[in-house]
């Protein structure tokens, strides 16, 4: 049940309430998602009168605000001076539709994605950077999955940081063009020719199966990473071979572009 709900326009106020041990508090960013993260009383932070809906570019890093949408940064990408980041946009668009995309947050997305997520995936080939509240801490996605919610409790993402100049393409299968991948792969490629590679379409979180400074061995990284990813929505085999392909062609189109 939710007792408390609050929308403070101070970051300090919202993390004071976060830390309270009683009753549960948690942050929302659209709000879509959040579940109940424990039985009995809940209190709301809602996060959007912060101010933290922006993008900023500075030299060859954008900086995300935790609250701003998904549609907010796909129009920034739209709007042509990003280039390289329209592998990040196709994600975006197969992630949600476009009233979901109007509420849903870059941050809240993160939190809550599964390895379906297509926008969590590409963001974890750009090697995003959270910044976390309390005290600043920059983490890495890849990072933040294995302990999502340890990492989070009574913490609060203020901002998402991906680079500007790093090419990035997206690829994916699924039983129709809006569904949900089966498989689906993000590649990664910097000016210096480090390449990143992560796999979606699979488990609790996507995964990052290559860094490296430049491509080899990333197409074999990929089929071995699904050698065992069989569940209710395709065999391992299918999985193991699809990674493979995706992976050629979203580094191909990623070197290309
Ligand atoms: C009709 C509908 C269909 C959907 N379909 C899918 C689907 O198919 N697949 C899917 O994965 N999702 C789906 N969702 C979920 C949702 O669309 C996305 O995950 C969404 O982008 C989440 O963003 P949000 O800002 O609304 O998250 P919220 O609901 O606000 O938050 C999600 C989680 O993130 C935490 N959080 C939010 N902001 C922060 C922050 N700044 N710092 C720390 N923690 C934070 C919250 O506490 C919560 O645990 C669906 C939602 C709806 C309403």
């Amino acid at each position: 049940m939710i007792v408390e709900y609050h929308r403070p326009t101070e970051l300090d106020k919202a993390l004071k309430l976060l830390a309270r041990p009683d009753p549960v508090t948690i942050p929302i960013g659209g709000g879509s998602a959040f579940r109940r993260t424990a039985f009995g009383p809940l209190a709301i932070v809602d996060l959007q009168a912060l101010g933290l809906g922006t993008f900023v570019q500075k030299g060859n890093t954008i900086e995300l605000g935790a609250t701003l949408t998904l549609q907010g940064l796909l129009d920034e990408i739209e709007k042509g001076a990003l280039a390289g980041l329209e592998g990040l946009a196709k994600a975006i668009r197969h992630e949600a539709a476009h009233n979901l995309r109007q509420v849903g947050s870059v941050a809240g997305c993160l939190v809550n994605a599964s390895g379906r997520s297509p926008f969590a995936m590409a963001m974890l080939a750009l090697d995003a950077v959270l910044k976390v509240e309390p005290g600043g801490e920059a983490l890495r996605l890849g990072d933040l999955y294995p302990l999502r919610r340890e990492r989070l409790n009574g913490r609060l993402i203020t901002q998402v940081s991906i680079g500007a100049n790093v090419r990035v393409a997206y690829e994916y299968v699924a039983r129709t063009p809006a569904d949900r991948p089966i498989v689906c792969a993000a590649a990664a490629v910097w000016p210096s020719g480090r390449t990143r590679l992560a796999l979606g379409g699979f488990g609790e979180a996507p995964r990052l199966v290559f860094d490296g400074p430049e491509a080899g061995g990333v197409e074999t990284a990929a089929r071995s990473a699904y050698l065992q990813a069989g569940d209710a929505w395709a065999s391992a085999e299918y999985r193991e071979h699809a990674a493979g392909v995706l992976a050629r062609r979203a580094l191909d189109s990623a070197s290309a572009s």
